[in-house]
């Protein structure tokens, strides 16, 4: 990111507004309703003459307090915290679709934002068409008539970063709405409101909380977007964030910005040498392309690498000892999934096969340790993991 945004994004995570007696971290309310001192101020709330928060599910000071920062980080008026990722993004696309809509969506979009299409969505008669999003004139043809683009970048287990400008220019000049999920860049390194797209959706359990204690998520767009969803839709499915949560994620956010830069230069260290390792067929790394992707000015700590078939994937996972096996990521520490076990994950819709990630993907997610021991790590469970050679014959 630009030095100046980084700057300001700083003061935005660490000044909050003035709260009596002065306290520095700010108190959780931690209610579920507020109470009014007589007949008349309830009236004034009431009646919308006096806006201020009745009822946790609808307005609650520390949730706020956390969507005046997201909103803020993303350029943009207004956010709605919600439960999880999973919640901001269902609650963003059904404040869009309705029955008998077409939405078009990218390809390697997460799992169960795919899941959520194809069966919610489907029942609900929401068709979706998956398209390259590399590929702007597929993309183009799929539009007209469609209700909603549906964007993710870079996408998932792939890493494929869009051009989200060129993408919602398109959108916009067939009157399709587009959603962005920006859970990878963050506001630090991508602002998609900014680029173009409507609303913005992130998965808040990743970097945004940074310390794998918190699963929730958050919605950011235009005030009329915003407020209509918080008026028509929010409060009737009621995947509200809890205030302690969200405290949770205000006290995360603080250090959102030297996470970033220090979880990028982690990564690419990390990057740079699997690269480099016989045994690496392909790195999947924005950071990497030899073209910076337009509108993102950085690269997080999470990407994929593909092991040739002299390393025993399972064996390699478990001679790792600094990297846990484990989904998610975004935190504090370093975390390994092979696409394998993704690939033959229970259930229906398997996004994996869908889309046809490789086999023999890896996929890391670089936390704060130091990238030489990270690096150590994963060169020695890559030596201990080969398989015996075979003669070339
Ligand atoms: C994890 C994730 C989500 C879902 O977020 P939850 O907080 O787990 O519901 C959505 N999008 C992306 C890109 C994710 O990685």
């Amino acid at each position: 990111m630009t030095e100046a945004a980084f700057e300001e994004a700083s003061l935005t995570v660490t000044q909050d507004g003035t709260e009596p007696g002065g306290p520095v971290a700010p108190p959780i309310v931690q209610t579920s309703l507020f109470t009014f001192s007589s007949y008349e101020e309830m009236e004034e709330a009431f009646s919308g003459r006096k806006p201020r928060p009745i009822y946790t599910r609808g307005v609650n000071p520390t949730v706020r307090m956390f969507e005046e920062k997201v909103a803020a980080l993303e350029k943009t008026d207004d956010a709605i915290g919600t439960a999880s990722g999973m919640a901001a993004i269902s609650l963003a696309v059904l404040s869009i679709v309705r029955p008998g809509d077409r939405m078009v969506c990218v390809r390697h979009v997460y799992p169960d934002s795919f899941r959520f299409f194809q069966t919610t969505l489907k029942r609900m008669g929401v068709t979706t068409d998956y398209v390259d999003g590399r590929d702007i004139d597929a993309v183009r043809e799929k539009l007209p008539g469609a209700r909603l683009l549906y964007l993710e970048s870079p996408t998932s287990w792939t890493f494929h970063t869009l051009d989200l400008e060129r993408l919602a220019g398109a959108a916009r000049a067939e009157g399709v709405v587009t959603i962005a999920d920006n859970s990878w860049a963050t506001p630090i390194f991508q602002n998609p409101i900014r680029l173009g797209c409507d609303l913005v959706v992130h998965s808040a359990s990743k970097y945004i909380s940074g310390h794998s204690d918190t699963v929730a998520g958050v919605v950011a767009g235009p005030a009329e977007r915003i407020g209509r969803i918080r008026a028509d839709l929010h409060p009737y499915l009621g995947a509200k964030l809890s205030p302690f949560e969200a405290w949770l994620l205000v006290r995360g956010m603080r250090t959102l910005g030297v996470r970033m830069r220090e979880q990028e230069r982690n990564a690419m260290v990390v990057a740079r040498r699997l690269a480099a390792h016989p045994n690496v067929t392909r790195v999947y790394h924005p950071g990497l392309a030899e073209k910076a992707a337009p509108g993102l000015t950085g690269s997080s700590g999470l990407f994929s690498f593909e092991l040739d078939d002299r390393v025993d994937i399972p064996a390699f996972c478990n001679a790792l000892s600094l990297f846990q096996l484990g989904v998610s990521w975004g935190g504090h520490e370093s975390l390994v999934i092979p696409a394998a076990v993704s690939l033959v994950q229970a259930g229906e819709h398997n996004q994996a096969r869908f889309f046809g990630v490789p086999d023999r993907l890896v996929r890391l997610s670089i936390g704060l340790e130091s990238p030489n021991y990270l690096w150590s790590d994963l060169d020695q469970a890559i030596e201990r993991s080969q398989t015996s050679c075979k003669p070339d014959s």
